[in-house]
């Protein structure tokens, strides 16, 4: 599977289509999701072309991968969702047609702002 360039993710990245914007540096967009299933449901992804998780892990730089990882931490600090206030949040990313991924451009979902219900007990 190629990446599509015609994603949502990557019109947002071009500036083609607004977003909420939540957090920007060289590697990485945060914005908040459009239809947010938890009080706080912002999204994370890499301004790279990568198609999900995988797909990221095989072909992004070592500074890429850190920058996805640290923005996710960084995102729940400016959101007043960190482990640092013993607040917390969860983080996941669907992966395919299996884990049900609807934008085929790799995005961490970060939800918080309440107790969130066990997904796997
Ligand atoms: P997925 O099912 O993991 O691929 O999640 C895709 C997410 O993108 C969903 O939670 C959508 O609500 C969200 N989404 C789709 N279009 C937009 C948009 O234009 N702005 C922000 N979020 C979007």
């Amino acid at each position: 599977m190629s990446y599509d360039k015609n994603n949502i993710f990557a019109k947002i990245l071009r500036k083609e289509i607004p977003c909420k914007k939540i957090f920007e540096n060289d590697y990485v967009l945060s914005f908040y999701d459009i239809n947010p299933q938890k009080k706080i449901h912002a999204l994370v992804i890499p301004k790279g072309e990568y198609i999900n998780l995988d797909d990221f892990n095989n072909r992004a730089s070592d500074q890429e991968i850190v920058a996805l990882s640290k923005a996710i931490t960084e995102v729940a600090k400016i959101l007043g969702i960190s482990t640092d206030n013993g607040k917390g949040y969860r983080a996941l990313t669907n992966l395919d047609d299996h884990g049900g991924q609807e934008v085929p451009h790799l995005h961490f979902h970060l939800f918080g702002g309440e107790k969130i219900g066990k997904m796997v007990e």
